[in-house]
C-alpha cells in the first residue's frame, strides 16, 4: 500500500513537471554533480556537445577565473526567462563570491527563448547589448532550425572569446542598438495612426461608398466586380498589415524598420497587382459580351479608374509607372477598335473630327467646343449607318444640365449676399447656367459664422485609437546582482 501511493506521487510530480515545466530544484546543478558545466536533464544538447562545451568553459575558467553554466531545458512553465534565471542564478550562485563573474546560459525550448544572463562582475566585459548580439547572430539562427548543439556552441565559442580577449568586443559591437528600439516604437505609431486616418478616410467619405458592395452607389462607374465588402476591405487593408507590424515586433531582427518597410511596400504592391487583375478581369468579362458599345464601357471604366492609377504610379513607381502607361494606351486601344455595325453587322470606320461634325446634334457640338465630352462617331461601311459615342472630355467643370442634359452646365458666378459675423451666419448665391440651351438657376447657400481662432484649437483631436505595446521580449538588465545580460527569442 505505501509503496502504491509512493508510486502514485511519483507519477503526480511527474505529470506536474510535464505540464508545469522544470521548476528551479528540479534543475541539476550538474556542476555539484559531476563537474560538468552543462545541465541538460532533458536532453536538448547532445553528448559530443556536452563534452565539447564542458572541454571549452574549462579552459574559459583556467585563463580567466570566469564561470558560465549552461541550462537546457525543455519548459520552465509559466516563468519567464528573467526572472528564472535570475533565481537560478542565485541559487546556484554562479561565479567567484568576489569577482561576481558568473554567466548564467539559460535555453527554454517551448518558449524559444535563449538567455545570457551576468553576473555583476561580468558586466563590462558582457554588456547586454553584447549578449544580445551573440544570441542574434551566433545562437538563434541556428535554434530556428532545431540545432540547439550548433547554437550553443557557436555562441560559447563568440563568449569565451570575449571573455580571454574584451577587444573582440570591438568587431561585434552594433553600431546603433538602442536608437534601432526607438525609431522602432516611432515608426509603429506612424503605421499605426496612419492606418486609422486611412480607415476613417475610406469609410467617412461619402463618395467613397460606390467603392463598396454594400451600399448603392447611385450611379458609380465602378462596376460591381471590383469592388470589395467592407469586410474584405478591413482585411487586405488593415488586418494584414497591422499582422506584419505585429510579426516584425516578435522576430528578432537588428533592423525591423527596413523589413517591416520593405515587407509592407512589398504587400501594398501586391494588393495593387490584385486590383489590376480584378480590373482586367471585369475588362474582359466586358469585352466577351456582344454588345456593340462595349469598347465605350470599357474605356469608360478605365478612365474612371485613371487617378487611382496615376497615384499609384508616383508611390510605386516601380511597378506602376509602367503599368500606368500601359493601362492610357488600353484607353486608347479600346477606343479606337474596330467594331461592327449594331445594324447590319458589317465593320465601321471612325470618321475624323471634320466628318463627324454633321452627324452630331448641336448638343453635343457644344460639348465637344466645351472639351466638356469628346465624342466619336463610326460610321458602317455597308449601310452608313452612325453611331456615336461620348467619352469624358478634358474640361470637368461641367455638370449635366437639368433641363437639355447636355454637359454644358456650368457655375456661372457666386457672390456673398451677406457675410458672416461672430454671432450670425452669412448668405451666398450662386448662378448655374447651361451653356447650350441657357437654362439658369439661382441657389443660395448660407456661410457659417466666423470663429475666433484664438481660443479655439477644435476639431484636431484626431482618434489614435491604437496604441502599442512595448513589451519586445528582451530583458535589458536590471542592474541588480547577476541581473544583467539579454534574451532572444527565435
Ligand atoms: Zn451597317
Ligand atoms: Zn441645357
Amino acid at each position: 500500500m505505501l509503496n502504491l501511493s509512493r508510486v502514485l506521487l511519483a507519477a503526480m510530480l511527474l505529470v506536474c513537471a510535464v505540464a508545469w515545466g522544470a521548476t528551479l530544484e528540479s534543475i541539476p546543478n550538474q556542476r555539484l554533480v559531476n563537474g560538468s558545466h552543462v545541465a541538460n536533464p532533458d536532453g536538448i544538447i547532445g553528448a559530443d556537445a556536452t563534452s565539447e562545451i564542458d572541454q571549452l568553459l574549462i579552459n574559459v575558467e583556467k585563463k580567466t577565473g570566469a564561470q558560465v553554466a549552461v541550462v537546457a531545458v525543455e519548459s520552465i512553465g509559466q516563468s519567464d526567462i528573467f526572472t528564472f534565471a535570475q533565481h537560478l542564478f542565485e541559487r546556484w550562485g554562479i561565479g567567484n563570491k568576489a569577482r561576481d563573474d558568473g554567466l548564467l546560459v539559460l535555453l527554454v525550448k517551448d518558449q524559444h527563448a535563449i538567455r545570457l544572463h551576468t553576473g555583476y562582475g561580468l558586466e563590462g566585459t558582457l554588456p547586454d547589448v553584447i549578449c544580445k548580439r551573440i544570441e542574434h547572430d551566433y545562437m538563434v539562427p541556428a535554434f530556428t532550425t532545431g540545432r540547439y548543439d550548433d547554437g550553443l556552441l557557436a555562441g560559447l565559442n563568440a563568449v569565451a572569446k570575449l571573455l580571454s580577449d574584451p577587444a573582440y568586443a570591438q568587431s561585434l559591437k552594433p553600431a546603433e542598438n538602442p536608437e534601432i528600439s526607438t525609431s522602432w516604437e516611432i515608426f509603429k505609431y506612424v503605421v499605426a495612426i496612419t492606418g486609422v486616418i486611412i480607415i476613417l478616410i475610406t469609410f467617412g467619405i461619402k463618395s467613397l461608398n460606390g467603392y463598396f458592395l454594400s451600399t448603392s452607389d447611385g450611379g458609380r462607374n465602378t462596376p460591381k466586380a471590383m469592388r470589395w465588402t467592407r469586410k474584405q476591405w478591413l482585411m487586405l487593408y488593415a488586418a494584414i498589415p497591422a499582422l506584419i507590424v505585429a510579426g516584425y515586433d516578435q522576430l528578432p531582427i537588428i533592423s525591423p524598420i527596413l523589413m517591416c518597410s520593405v515587407t509592407l511596400y512589398g504587400y501594398f504592391i501586391l494588393t495593387m497587382i490584385i486590383q489590376a487583375w480584378r480590373q482586367q478581369q471585369t475588362i474582359n468579362v466586358l469585352f466577351k459580351k456582344n454588345r456593340c458599345n462595349k469598347y465605350a464601357v470599357i474605356n469608360e471604366l478605365i478612365t474612371s479608374q485613371q487617378s487611382f492609377w496615376g497615384w499609384m504610379a508616383l508611390l510605386f513607381p516601380l511597378p506602376f509607372l509602367v503599368y500606368y502607361f500601359y493601362y492610357l494606351s488600353r484607353k486608347s486601344y479600346y477606343r479606337n477598335h474596330p467594331r461592327n455595325c449594331p445594324k447590319c453587322q458589317a465593320s465601321m470606320r471612325k470618321l475624323s473630327e471634320q466628318e463627324e461634325d454633321k452627324f452630331l446634334s448641336q448638343a453635343q457640338q457644344m460639348e465637344e467646343t466645351l472639351h466638356s465630352v469628346d465624342h466619336d462617331v463610326w460610321q458602317c461601311n455597308a449601310c452608313e449607318a452612325t453611331t456615336s459615342w461620348g467619352y469624358s472630355g478634358t474640361e470637368t467643370k461641367y455638370e449635366k444640365c437639368p433641363k437639355c442634359k447636355s454637359l454644358a452646365y456650368v457655375e456661372e458666378s457666386g457672390r456673398t449676399l451677406v457675410s458672416p459675423t461672430y454671432s450670425t451666419r452669412g448668405k451666398g448665391e450662386t448662378i448655374h447656367a447651361c451653356q447650350f440651351c441657357g437654362h439658369r438657376k439661382t441657389s443660395t447657400y448660407s456661410i457659417s459664422m466666423l470663429r475666433d481662432n484664438s481660443s479655439s484649437d477644435s476639431s484636431s483631436s484626431s482618434s489614435s485609437a491604437s496604441s502599442s505595446s512595448s513589451s519586445s521580449g528582451d530583458n535589458w538588465g536590471g542592474g541588480n546582482s547577476g541581473g544583467g545580460g539579454a534574451s532572444s527569442n527565435w
